[in-house]
């Protein structure tokens, strides 16, 4: 008998490199980035309804109060484009778990969407093939891809499109999360803004980073950090400069901003170095919270 609720659990991510180019005529910027997953989940489930009624959607977690619970959350956008795209009528009630922090810069909404079209597929029983899913996640968003994937990967494109990267063994993470979100949009105007009338070389992917990759060295990969929005997300929220060198004062191998921000992402030596790095940005008073974390994670997957 067919299942009356499908879950998947989802990843969050980190760009450990964000090489930004220059702005395309479509608006969106050509990126060379190197997404890393990490074992801060949400969990999307989908629960079957009665034909008619729709989708609905629920969400509790981590700050849940400027998760848009109407047809704008991205989860309940993914549901809608998988049925129309399949031929279905979209009946499903959507509950989200959230534990990645929302407007924060690792990619909360695009997991969600991940999770929403993983949930329905199966509880809907479409067996859709993944390079359709795959199709359909870039059109919901330029990480949602990745969140799907997992893993390691460079993301090229506006960062839809991906190529695996060979990672060896796992990484000890560190996230310090800000009090009040920042906007995608608003950094990426930001950067614009600081670059004005300088030349935008074309974006790459550091071969120190790769190497660090290859060899699974945690010294070499906390140097090759690297993030062209993090000037932005400074320049808009000064504050996160102080959070970055607080966490390299208190031992990281590395600090970098995630993505567009405001969380700060830090790499250990191991689990007892992640622990005393933890201890101390809490008690530096200069970040609402702080979570422990590995990666590489498993991309969307039915728990
Ligand atoms: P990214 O790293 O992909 O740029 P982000 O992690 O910084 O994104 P999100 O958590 O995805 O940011 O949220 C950005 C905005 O998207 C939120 O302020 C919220 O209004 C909206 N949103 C839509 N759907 C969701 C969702 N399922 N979860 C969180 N936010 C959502």
């Amino acid at each position: 008998m067919a299942a009356k609720e499908v879950t998947v659990r989802v990843p969050a991510k980190v760009n450990l490199q964000l090489s930004v180019g220059p702005r395309r005529e479509d608006g969106f910027h050509e990126l060379a980035t190197v997404f890393h997953s990490v074992a801060l989940h949400d969990d999307v489930t989908a629960i079957r309804q009665p034909a008619g009624s729709g989708i609905s959607l629920t969400c509790d977690g981590e700050g849940v109060a400027e998760v848009p619970l109407d047809s704008s959350n991205l989860a309940w956008k993914a549901a809608q484009l998988l049925a129309d795209a399949s031929g279905v009528t979209a009946d499903v009630a959507l509950r989200i778990h959230k534990q990645i922090p929302v407007a924060g810069g690792m990619a909360g909404g695009s997991a969600d969407a991940a999770g929403a079209l993983i949930a329905c597929d199966a509880l809907w029983g479409l067996h859709t093939p993944k390079q359709e899913l795959h199709e359909i996640a870039a059109v919901l968003g330029s990480d949602v891809p990745f969140s799907l994937h997992g893993g390691t990967a460079i993301g090229s494109g506006r960062g839809e499109q991906l190529t695996p990267v060979l990672a060896k063994g796992s990484f000890h993470w560190v996230f310090a999360l800000a009090s009040e979100g920042l906007s995608t949009a608003a950094v990426y105007q930001e950067c614009d803004r600081l670059r004005e009338g300088k030349h935008v070389p074309d974006p790459y992917v550091s071969d120190n980073l790769m190497h660090a990759l290859r060899v699974g060295d945690p010294v070499l990969l906390g140097k090759s950090l690297d993030n062209d929005l993090q000037q932005a997300a400074f320049s808009l929220r000064p504050a996160l400069q102080r959070v970055i060198e607080a966490g390299e004062e208190a031992g990281a191998l590395g600090g970098i901003v995630s993505g567009s921000g405001p969380t700060c992402a830090f790499i250990a030596r191991d689990a007892d170095h992640a622990l005393d790095i933890a201890v101390a940005l809490t008690s530096s008073g200069l970040v609402r919270s702080v979570k422990r974390s590995f990666g590489p994670a498993h991309g969307a997957r039915v728990i």
